[in-house]
């Protein structure tokens, strides 16, 4: 292992400014999520200003618009670019709200700054590039704005836990996460996975990190947008990202995921928001008796577990005596089968009972191999 290996680089613990610090006055709270929302592309003047004056008051704390777009495939729209900054500026004054675009170079970084974007956000095809971030936070070296970064367009946590101390090295604090999804081929149900384990996992790794979700590239159907959305609130997300459009069928990019102003506020109505926590001492009482009933069930499970790695062991030690193969495919798929049989009858979802029993047998294997590869 050498200096530079990924063992040795741990995530420090970052300097970071809550947003409800970041000086914009925002107002949002638990009953209340903080909620960024806009066109995905700024269009024409009209359109924004419409757009943003019309979903002012619906709950929105920051005016989104993308200014430059990092299409995917070139002939698409690509953003109207920094004669557009404008329009995006006199729709904040005009609803006394801060405003916030995507940057993608340095020469964006500029631009924004010089007109006076209040809040910038790294995309998810840059933020798969450390050059580019890197080339970013250089340029905004010293500079004291928000930033929020996009999880990578492909699930590699690092990648994003990366982007983040590359911003956060430049000395900036007002730094938040936006979970968009991860793309994949020939993509099911969303337009982009959420895998929602990894901002799971970006929570734990780097704890004081506000997250907020972006059911608009997750969904890329406006018909999805609610599940995803409640979703996150469910699991204690900080805020939500979705885009909203004057017209959106007739949007210049992603038009099937872009609500209308009513659309937002039906949706903003049905989400159910959920407390961190509560210092209700009923509801506390009843969670720790069940927390105890859980934690005893654990601690039986790792001892069952322990007896089958004794026995797996002693049959280890058989075979190698007796110069058997450790796996025999006909058992380990009795093993398999038996135990996706029990599933539904346990009230275990099948997925959850393959991914336990291929993961006590991947242990099993491993523990023989040992025993077999001793001397
Ligand atoms: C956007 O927010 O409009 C956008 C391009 O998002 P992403 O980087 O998540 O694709
Ligand atoms: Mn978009």
């Amino acid at each position: 292992m050498n200096a530079f290996s990924l063992e040795n680089i741990v995530t420090k613990n970052m300097n970071i400014t809550n947003i409800k610090n970041w000086g914009l006055n925002i107002q949002a709270s638990k009953e209340k999520p903080f909620l960024i929302s806009g066109p995905c592309s700024a269009e024409t003047e009209e359109q924004v200003l419409q757009t943003c004056t019309q979903i002012a008051g619906l709950g929105v704390d920051v005016l989104r618009a993308g200014i430059w777009k990092p299409r995917t495939r070139p002939g698409c729209f690509e953003g109207i670019g920094s004669k557009a900054l404008p329009w995006l500026i006199e729709a904040g004054k005009q609803t006394n709200l801060p405003v916030c675009c995507e940057i993608a170079t340095p020469q964006h970084a500029e631009e924004a700054l010089k007109h006076g974007v209040d809040i910038l956000w790294i995309g998810a095809r840059t933020t798969v590039n450390p050059f580019a971030v890197q080339a970013i936070a250089d340029a905004l070296q010293g500079v004291d704005i928000p930033v929020m970064i996009k999880n990578p367009v492909n699930p590699d946590l690092e990648l994003w836990i990366g982007a983040i101390e590359r911003i956060a090295q430049a000395g900036i604090t007002k730094i938040a996460a936006i979970h968009r999804g991860f793309s994949v081929y020939n993509a099911p149900k969303y337009r982009n996975q959420p895998q929602w384990e990894i901002p799971i996992e970006l929570r734990r790794r780097v704890s004081n990190l506000e997250i907020i979700c972006d059911p608009s590239h997750i969904a890329g159907k406006r018909a999805l947008l609610y599940e995803i959305a409640q979703h996150a609130l469910d699991l204690d997300f900080d805020g939500l990202m979705l885009e909203s459009h004057i017209n959106p069928h007739v949007a210049w990019s992603d038009a099937k995921q872009q609500v209308t102003p009513q659309g937002l506020e039906v949706l903003m109505n049905q989400l159910i928001t959920r407390q961190s926590d509560t210092d209700n001492l009923d509801y506390l009482n009843k969670i720790n008796h069940f927390r105890t009933l859980i934690d005893n069930l654990d601690t039986q499970t790792l001892h069952l577990l322990s007896e089958r790695m004794e026995i797996v062991r002693q049959i280890g030690l058989y075979k190698k005596e007796s110069n058997i193969a450790i796996l025999q495919i006909d058992r380990w798929l009795n093993v398999r089968e038996g135990a996706l049989k029990k599933a539904a009858s346990s009230n275990l979802s099948e997925n959850f009972v393959e991914d336990i029993i291929n993961t006590i047998h991947t242990e099993s294997i491993r523990q023989q191999t040992t025993i077999m590869r001793k001397d």
